[in-house]
């Protein structure tokens, strides 16, 4: 997979780059990687996006080069005359936005470059992994096979970013002993001040993000016993103190953070409908849940878009608990059970099971 792909590079000389809609910082930091890295190679690399860079983002070199898509004559164009065309940290079209139709429409070779489960089967090559970090370890996985030295301070930054956004700062289970070898490369080769890096990611905030965060951390509810928490992000709250969608990256991290908690939604209201963010840790997966709503994502980090209010969708959500994450598994025996408890399961065993 690794010399098929290089050698596609190799061989071709325009590329256009693209990632899902609300890009975050893997989607940004790889695109951008990967677009430092063709350039030093000689190859022409576009980057179109169906939707901006997040504000925290806009520092990383080359930033302000990615295009947002507006339907324009050369940007039409740039998708299908394009030699490749990379899609990135996305991998089913309906991920891409507006950009998605023109790219499923070109000519061009579809390369796949992700680590999300079940990808579409368009694309015409793959370098895709679920169990990689990051689309940006992929991507550093693709230049370390190809020529080590081209790893300069722009494509470092951009795939550093990449990889600590994508693991929680390198906390989360996709983080491995081979992983933390690649950073250390990564670091050396680039010149990389890593904390400078985090800064500029993540103590950048307004005020009125941290009272978003002070609302939404307000909203927290319990249910299943504990096991599930679950916030809002009302548009009543995104108003009132000024904060936009785009500051509530990382938020829903709280929500797992307390003890006993299997897994945490965070219900984010829009116009259309209701955005579901998924988050659990180890064995509790939470993708097929998340699929079950016409969405996806990875085992333990998913989302879907439920075109449903706000209440009606956490009614929804909340009650499919039982079914995704199979809670009276490990509920104790029958025997061992208090009135209240009883009561309480036989209560669980009534809530209607969704088709999926
Ligand atoms: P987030 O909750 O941060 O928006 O998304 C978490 C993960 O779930 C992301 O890696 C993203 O790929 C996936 N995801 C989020 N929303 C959707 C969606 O509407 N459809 C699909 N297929 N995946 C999603
Ligand atoms: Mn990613």
């Amino acid at each position: 997979m690794l010399q098929e792909v290089c050698a596609l590079i190799e061989s071709a000389q325009s590329f256009v780059l693209t990632t899902h809609a609300r890009p975050d910082g893997d989607a940004i930091g790889s695109v951008l990687g990967f677009a430092h890295y063709l350039r030093r190679k000689g190859k022409q690399a576009t980057i179109i996006n169906c939707d901006s860079t997040p504000f925290n983002l806009e520092w990383l070199p080359g930033a302000e080069e990615i295009q947002v898509f507006d339907g324009s004559l050369d940007q039409i164009r740039a998708i299908a005359e394009a030699d490749v065309i990379a899609i990135m940290d996305a991998n089913a079209a309906n991920r891409l936005g507006p950009v998605g139709k023109g790219v499923m429409d070109s000519p061009a070779t579809k390369l796949l470059i992700d680590h999300h489960t079940n990808p579409e089967r368009w694309f015409d090559l793959e370098y895709a992994r679920e169990s990689a970090s990051s689309t940006g370890q992929l991507v550093y996985e693709l230049i370390d096979a190809d020529d080590p030295s081209l790893v300069n301070h722009a494509i470092a930054s951009a795939l550093y970013t990449a990889i600590v956004t994508d693991t929680g700062s390198f906390r989360f289970s996709n983080v491995s002993p081979d992983l933390h070898r690649l950073v250390a490369d990564m670091i050396e080769r680039g010149g990389l001040n890593t904390s400078d890096v985090h800064s500029q990611i993540f103590d950048r905030k307004s005020p009125s993000s941290l009272r978003l965060l002070s609302r939404m951390l307000n909203s927290l509810q319990m249910a299943h016993d504990d096991t599930i928490s679950y916030m809002v992000i009302s548009r009543a709250m995104l108003q009132e103190t000024g904060a936009s969608i785009e500051d509530t990256e990382g938020y829903i991290n709280w929500g797992l953070s307390i003890d006993g908690v299997r897994a945490t939604l965070l219900f984010t209201e829009t116009e259309r409908g209701t955005k579901v963010s998924f988050r659990s840790q180890g064995t509790d997966h939470v993708h097929k849940w998340a699929q079950s709503l016409g969405g996806g994502g990875h085992p333990n980090a998913s989302g879907a878009f439920v075109r449903k209010p706000l209440d009606k969708t956490i009614k929804l959500v909340v009650e499919q608990a039982t079914r995704y994450l199979d809670l009276q598994a490990e509920t104790p025996g029958e025997d061992t059970l208090s009135e209240e408890d009883q009561e309480y399961l036989t209560m669980l065993q009534a809530v209607p099971r969704k088709r999926g």
